[in-house]
């Protein structure tokens, strides 16, 4: 089962997953001498404000993921980037522990994956999403508005819009995890578990933010951490936690006494509860179909979209070099997901072991103390500022972080801190 000149492909979803799963197939496909047709189907106007219009995120792009862009000749347009973030302040017990960027040649910036907050006037901001479309688009891609009600299988699957029916020779599937994914249950297919997460934007408080994300613990119940992300005139505020409360964002401006930062009361100009995957699906790939983005599998609670950017030129280029079965894609595709997954499994260790750190001033001190004491050093020796900084970007790996924590010098770092502690109680 191959793609021959002609072929046509469908993409069911048209945000990253689907934008990328385009692009990395026209530039496989270019590099092969083969030439196919390329349609996105996707159901949302980018350009729109409010929740109609976005994919529902905090909107911070990793510096990884700005680099492959760079790679694939993507340059984001000034008027998509809405904030450079330079520094993640962490709110601690009271106090705060800013982690600076220790690699000024990496940049990590904050977009709108819509035409920003429900309530906000203009000018309306760039869509992220949108931009990535019309990239799409301008490489070739035919781009339509409309919703996929099934696909079917079949010797050419069949995607069935309110409008019309088309067959395909190949599938992508790349419709997230905050709609329900229209494949006839013959494919198999069982997406991944969810969180609920909550989200609001406020216009930008003075004063606190200046290119700086505001981490917090503890509260509301459930909580792992919530950002303060200053978004251009506006700030998001992102709660990733389990069976959070009703009105989690409330109750967490008021549990970290930041509703001062807004006199006037908390002026929610846009809110959501968009659910974020953290697992993997089931039965991501079969003959002629293969899922992609959030729908197939993410990184754990960081980098949607690079990761969606991972697994759709996995999948584009298994389709072009191998061929579009499903033993095909168990080869080229599979090992990609599966290691992401593994990946995860580094993640939730991590996040485990933070929140122990946190709970013990002692670890705690010693950890501050680590982080002051190599400030003056080169960005590639300042690792527990790199251990933190990607584990809250997600500009490096799991994996990578990890072994960064267990290495010697990591672990020499630490012991001088807690003697620095021990000392001075
Ligand atoms: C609270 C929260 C904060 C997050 N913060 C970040 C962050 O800061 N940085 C980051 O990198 N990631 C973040 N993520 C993760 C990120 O949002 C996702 O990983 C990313 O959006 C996945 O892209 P995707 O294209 O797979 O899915 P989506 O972005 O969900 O896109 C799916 C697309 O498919 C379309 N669609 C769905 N069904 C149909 C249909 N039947 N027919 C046609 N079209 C359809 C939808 O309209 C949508 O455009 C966050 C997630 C949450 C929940």
């Amino acid at each position: 089962m191959r793609l021959v000149n002609g072929s046509r492909v469908v993409i069911v979803g048209g945000g990253p997953a689907g934008s990328f799963a385009a692009l990395h197939l026209l530039r496989f496909a270019a590099e092969a001498g083969l030439r196919l047709e390329v349609i996105i189907l996707e159901a949302r106007d980018f350009n729109r404000p409010g929740p109609g219009g976005c994919n529902k995120c905090a909107g911070i792009l990793s510096s990884t993921l700005i680099h492959n862009l760079q790679t694939f000749g993507l340059d984001l347009p000034p008027d998509v980037i809405q904030s450079e973030l330079n520094a993640y302040v962490l709110h601690l017990d009271g106090s705060r522990l800013p982690i600076h960027r220790p690699d000024p040649a990496r940049r990590n910036v904050s977009i709108y994956r819509g035409g920003g907050p429900r309530l906000g006037g203009p000018p309306f901001p760039h869509s992220f999403d949108g931009w990535l479309l019309d990239q799409a688009r301008a490489r070739g891609a035919g781009v339509r508005r409309e919703r996929v009600r099934v696909v079917r299988p079949g010797l050419r699957p069949a995607v069935v819009t309110a409008h019309e029916g088309l067959e395909a020779d190949l599938v992508v599937l790349a419709t997230g995890v905050n709609s329900r994914a229209p494949l006839d249950p013959a494919w198999g297919y069982r997406p991944p578990r969810t969180e609920i997460m909550a989200q609001d934007e406020v216009p930008l408080p003075g004063g606190l933010l200046e290119g700086n994300v505001h981490i917090f613990f503890d509260y509301p119940p459930g909580l792992i951490f919530a950002g303060l992300i200053p978004k251009g005139r506006y700030a998001n505020i992102s709660l990733l936690g389990r069976k959070l409360p009703p009105d989690a964002v409330g109750d967490f401006l008021e549990g970290h006494d930041l509703t001062a930062l807004f006199p006037d009361g908390t002026p929610a100009l846009c809110g959501c509860t968009p659910r974020v995957a953290v697992s993997a699906a089931h039965g991501y790939y079969a003959d002629r179909l293969v899922v992609v983005g959030d729908a197939a599998i993410t990184r754990l609670y960081k980098d949607g979209i690079g990761a969606a950017f991972v697994t759709a030129e996995a999948a584009a280029r298994t389709a072009i070099e191998r061929g579009i079965g499903r033993k095909d894609f168990a080869a080229g595709y599979g090992p990609i997901c599966r290691r992401i997954a593994a990946d995860n499994l580094y993640g939730r260790w991590l996040f485990r072991m933070w929140a122990i750190t946190r709970q013990a001033p002692l670890l705690l001190s010693a950890w501050r103390r680590a982080i002051v004491t190599e400030a003056g050093l080169p960005p590639m020796k300042q690792i527990h500022t790199r251990i933190l900084w990607s584990m809250f970007t997600g500009d490096e790996s799991y994996r990578q972080i990890f072994r960064l924590s267990i290495s010697r010098t990591a672990l020499w770092g630490w012991g001088r801190g807690m003697v620095h502690v021990w000392k001075n109680q």
